[in-house]
C-alpha cells in the first residue's frame, strides 16, 4: 500500500510484469479499481487470481482503459454491486471476446465514457483520455481525489494510427499537477522489446513492398482485434489493388465497432470474407443468423481463392490445414508474420501444414510488425513534458530506468504528505 495523503494506492497487479494491471485505488471509504487484468505469464493468461479475489469485495467502481485481456481478464471477480466503466468500443470488443470463448454475461451495471468527458464518481473524478495502442478504443485516465492527481496511462504508444492524440495528451497533462504518475514501460525489458523502432505507417509502406513483388497470394498472420493493423494492411491492399480477404472473426469485430473510419464490410469492394463450409459455425454460434446482412457482401470459399490470387487473406489457426488441402497457395506466395516476435514460437505451432513450405522457402516469409507500446525515447519525451512529483512504473520488469527523471519512485509502504 502507497498513501499520498488520504489516498490509499494499492498495485494488486501489473508491478514488476508485463501485463495483469490491478490497481485499487482507496479514499473516504470508496474504492475504485483501474483496470482488473489477467496476468500473461509463460504460455498465456492466467486463471487463478490467488489472494487478489479477496481485496476485490469492497469495489465501487471499475474503470477499464482497453479490451486487452492483461487489463481485464478477472472481472467476473469484481462483486455485484460495483459499476464498470469503459469506452464503447471496448465494451463491444470485451464482450466479442467473452462470447467466442465462451464466458458467460457479467452480471455487473456497465456504463460507457467518452474521451475528455468527466466523470463523478463519489469522491473521484475521473477524465478518461483516448490514447495511441494496439488495441481499438484505449484511454489513459487522470483520476482527481482528495487534492490528489493521478494519471495512469494504460498501455500507450506514440507511433500507431493515433499517434497525434498520445503527443497531444503530453501537452495537455502538463498544465495540471500530477502528484503520482503510473506508467506503463513494456519496451524497457530486452525480452519484450520488439526490435527497431518502427511506426505502423513505416509498415505500410513494408506491405506495399511486399504485396507489390509478385501476383501471388499473401497470408497474414495477425490479431484479429488491432484494427490499427488492419487499417494499415487494408491501405496497403488499395495501393497495390490486391483484395483483403478477413476471416469470419476479424469481418464480425469490424461489423460491430462504432468508429467511422475504418474499414467496413460492404462499403468497398476490395474487402471480402472466407467463409468456408467447414466454418459455418460461426452462423450456429449465432454469431450471424444471416451471414449476408452483417457482411454486406458475398461470402468467399477456397475455390474463389484459386480464382483470384491477387488477394491478402488473414491467417487463423483452421487456415493453414485448409489451404494445404484445398492447394490453393502456389510456391512463392507469401506469409506474413505480423506479431511480437516475442510470441513466434507459440504461433508458429499454428501454422499446420503451412510450416515446412514456410521453412522451406517455398512460402516467402516475412515479419513486418511495430510494437503496441511506447519507445524507450517517446516515454523520455511524455515524461519529460507532464513532469510528475513521483513516478509508480507499472506493466515493466524495469522499473530501475525511471531512476532518470531524478523523481521519487514509489515502493510498497511509501507514504507522501
Ligand atoms: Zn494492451
Amino acid at each position: 500500500m502507497i498513501q499520498i495523503k488520504h489516498v490509499e494506492i494499492e498495485i494488486l497487479g501489473g508491478q514488476n510484469q508485463i501485463g495483469g494491471n490491478i490497481i485499487l485505488i482507496g479514499y473516504a471509504g470508496q474504492q475504485i479499481l483501474l483496470d482488473i487484468g489477467m496476468p500473461l505469464e509463460g504460455e498465456g493468461l492466467t486463471p487463478d487470481p490467488g489472494p487478489v479475489a479477496e481485496k476485490l469485495k469492497s469495489v465501487d467502481y471499475c474503470l477499464i482503459s482497453h479490451s486487452h485481456q492483461d487489463h481485464w481478464g478477472y472481472m467476473d471477480l469484481l462483486p455485484k454491486s460495483c459499476v464498470i466503466y469503459s469506452g464503447l468500443d471496448t465494451q463491444t470488443l470485451i464482450r466479442m471476446t467473452r462470447f467466442v470463448t465462451r464466458r458467460p454475461f457479467i452480471g455487473q451495471t456497465w456504463h460507457t465514457f467518452q474521451s475528455e468527458k468527466q466523470l463523478d464518481l463519489g469522491e473521484f473524478s475521473i477524465t478518461p483520455y483516448l490514447i495511441d495502442h494496439s488495441a481499438f478504443d484505449a484511454h489513459a485516465f487522470l483520476v482527481r481525489v482528495g487534492g490528489v492527481n493521478l494519471f495512469y496511462t494504460g498501455d500507450i504508444r506514440f507511433h500507431g494510427r493515433k499517434k497525434v492524440l498520445s503527443l497531444k495528451l503530453a501537452q495537455r497533462i502538463r498544465q495540471t499537477r500530477i502528484d503520482l504518475l503510473l506508467t506503463e514501460g513494456t519496451n524497457l525489458s530486452p525480452l519484450q522489446s520488439s526490435g527497431p523502432r518502427k511506426s505502423e505507417s513505416d509498415l505500410e509502406d513494408e506491405f506495399v513492398k511486399c504485396f507489390s513483388a509478385n501476383q501471388l497470394p499473401a497470408i497474414v498472420q495477425m490479431s484479429g482485434q488491432n484494427i490499427d493493423r488492419l487499417v494499415t494492411i487494408f491501405r496497403a491492399c488499395l495501393k497495390t489493388n490486391r483484395m483483403l480477404v478477413l476471416d469470419p472473426y476479424t469481418a464480425f469485430v469490424l461489423s460491430r465497432l462504432h468508429h467511422g473510419k475504418i474499414p467496413k464490410l460492404g462499403d468497398h469492394w476490395g474487402i471480402q470474407v472466407l467463409m468456408p463450409e467447414k466454418e459455418k459455425q460461426w452462423e450456429s454460434l449465432g454469431v450471424v443468423s444471416t451471414k449476408v446482412e452483417w457482411m454486406g457482401t458475398e461470402a468467399l470459399d477456397y475455390e474463389d481463392l484459386q480464382a483470384h490470387q491477387n488477394y491478402v487473406l488473414l491467417f487463423r489457426y483452421w487456415i493453414g490445414q485448409a489451404l494445404a488441402t484445398h492447394d490453393v497457395l502456389p510456391s512463392g506466395s507469401s506469409f506474413i508474420y505480423s506479431l511480437s516476435s516475442y510470441y513466434l514460437d507459440r504461433m508458429s505451432h499454428q501454422w499446420g501444414e503451412l510450416a515446412p513450405r514456410i521453412q522451406s522457402g517455398d512460402l516467402k516469409f516475412y515479419q513486418i510488425h511495430a510494437s503496441g507500446h511506447a519507445y524507450p525515447d517517446d516515454l523520455v519525451h511524455f515524461i519529460d513534458t507532464i513532469q510528475p512529483d513521483t513516478i509508480l512504473p507499472i506493466h515493466t520488469t524495469d522499473a530501475e530506468w525511471f531512476q532518470r527523471f531524478g523523481k521519487k519512485i514509489l515502493h510498497d509502504g511509501d507514504t507522501i504528505e
